[in-house]
């Protein structure tokens, strides 16, 4: 579309009125030609100028505001753009959108509008937008500095490498084949093309290979809280939620079957999952519920198994606290393991995620501690687990085991009461402490996308084949070409249409 017809775009990119300012934004051909309308003088680009903002058709004046203007193409859409600051007045905004509305060639941005422009004029490409969408959706720090680095092109600008080197060694096989054409065959085109091929899936293999922790901390460790009802799960919960430093949104995300609450610990995201579905039951509608729960434990990076730590005697849960859970088909779920999967207790499945045995209410164990052997005892030394199990690792000490850091599937056992509060900070701080060393480094991490992966695994599978042609230039030629395209389809210079709806779906209007 020509410059001219491109509509003229506008929209509040501030956040919610009423607020102590509202910015609203116009980008395109028109977007001086509307500051003229609302009989606001165009400033000096870049700098601020006061200014009375009128109704184009009844010259009334709406608002008295700063107004900002930032001629294309070095503006941040590469197109003409205006900016008002106002009182952020619900009825100053809405006069003033309505104004703008009235002008000839303008038009209400669409969700993502601004920056789908800037990418169209080549000022972000996509992993750039992407970042740029994570940086407004970040919780957390970590994620904050994640989304930061992806925004300046982190990936984007290794990917632009990678293709250039990929074109290059391209160049090479192509020449080699025009030169087999006249006869003239000089052997060593076609092996530093193989050299580039090899060294470019080192580094993407090696990209690859991160243990998908980009994406972690992206989307933040997933923690579940499972175990029998009655156990004290919800409690929990809600005790963890209500400690204000921690939170981040109650209940955001609350279904029928699992609730979550997302986490900053010391800067580091968790989602924490209350998977209080998990119960027996015969109605079909519930099972669905109950099968939905588990798929979440069992995807989770940690699972915290809650018990009722007296048991039936406690007299508080009532019969059946301490056995396994049934799953709607009968067969018995602990975490640990895939759901389903009948493995002996948490923590047992060495491809399940990692559990820790929670046991609650220990207010009702009067005081406990630990004899020699390691069991945990009421004070007339009778065993108060029904599992009579030994604690593996000592509750309220560090996460290190045989002085190594606690990576997979290793328990730890830990007495607390949700009730009352009662060790629920130990719990919190290994909990912090597992999830600081579960996504250190990741922050560094290149992808940070399952859409960066797909590609990437392409490029490289491309490769892994030239790799394996001998004598083939064609066909070599065919699949460095394959990996050059998807490399491009990753920051969006070729070929993208089909995936840009997806992407800029994730913005609000404004953006
Ligand atoms: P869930 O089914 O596992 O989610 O269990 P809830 O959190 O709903 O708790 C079940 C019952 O146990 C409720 O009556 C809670 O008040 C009680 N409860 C939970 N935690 C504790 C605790 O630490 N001590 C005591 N005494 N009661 C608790």
């Amino acid at each position: 579309m020509s410059d001219d017809l491109r509509p003229t775009i506008f929209a509040l990119s501030s956040g919610r009125v009423p607020a102590a300012i509202a910015v609203i934004r116009i980008s395109g051909p028109r977007a001086g030609d509307a500051l003229t309308a609302l009989g606001v003088k165009t400033p000096e680009p870049r700098k601020a100028g006061l200014a009375r903002v009128r109704d184009p058709q009844s010259g009334e004046i709406i608002d008295e505001a700063l107004a900002l203007w930032f001629p294309g193409p070095n503006s941040e859409t590469g197109e003409h753009v205006a900016e008002l600051q106002l009182h952020g007045g619900r009825a100053v905004v809405a006069a003033t959108l309505a104004a703008l509305g009235k002008i000839e060639g303008l038009r209400p941005a669409e969700a993502g509008e601004f920056t789908r422009r800037a990418f169209e004029n080549g000022k972000l490409d996509l992993t750039a937008v992407e970042g740029l969408a994570d940086l407004v959706g970040a919780e957390t720090e970590a994620q904050r500095r994640q989304a930061f680095r992806q925004m300046k092109g982190a990936l984007g600008r290794r990917a632009e490498t990678w293709r250039e080197r990929l074109i290059q060694a391209l160049a090479l096989v192509e020449a080699r084949i025009d030169f087999s054409d006249e006869g003239d065959v000089p052997e060593d085109l076609v092996r530093p093309a193989l050299e580039i091929a090899r060294t470019l899936a080192a580094e993407i293999g090696g990209a690859l290979n991160d243990g998908t922790r980009g994406e972690r901390l992206r989307e933040g460790l997933v923690v579940a809280i499972a175990g029998p009802p009655n156990a004290g799960k919800s409690t929990l919960l809600n005790r963890i939620a209500r400690r204000e430093a921690a939170i981040v949104s109650p209940y955001a995300g609350t279904t029928r079957d699992v609730i979550e609450v997302h986490l900053d610990l010391d800067g580091w995201p968790v989602t924490l999952l209350d998977t209080a579905g998990i119960r027996e039951t015969d109605d079909p509608v519930e099972m669905e519920g109950v099968r939905r729960a588990q798929d979440r434990a069992a995807g989770a990076d940690l699972v915290l198994w809650v018990e009722d730590a007296g048991g039936p005697q406690a007299g508080e849960g009532g019969p059946g606290n301490t056995t396994m859970v049934q799953r709607g088909d009968g067969v018995p779920f602990r975490p640990g393991g895939a759901a389903g999967a009948a493995s002996a207790g948490p923590g047992a499945g060495q491809n399940g995620p990692i559990s820790w045995r929670v046991h609650n209410k220990a207010d009702l164990l009067g005081h406990f501690k630990r004899n020699d052997f390691g069991f945990i005892t009421n004070l007339n030394n009778e065993s108060v687990l029904l599992s009579n199990e030994p604690l593996k690792n000592v509750v309220n000490q560090s996460l290190l085991h045989n002085n190594e850091p606690i990576i997979e599937n290793i328990e730890h056992e830990f007495i607390i009461s949700a009730g009352t509060g009662e060790g629920v900070d130990a719990l919190l701080r290994a909990l912090t402490d597992f999830t600081a060393k579960f996504l250190a480094g990741t922050e560094s991490g290149l992808i940070t996308r399952e859409r960066h992966r797909l590609v990437l695994s392409q490029v490289y599978q491309a490769l892994t084949r030239a790799l394996s042609l001998t004598g083939q230039e064609d066909l070599l030629a065919e699949e460095l070409r394959t990996a050059a395209a998807a490399l491009g389809r990753l920051t969006g210079r070729v070929d993208v249409e089909d995936i840009l709806d997806v992407i800029f779906r994730d913005f609000c209007i404004g953006k």
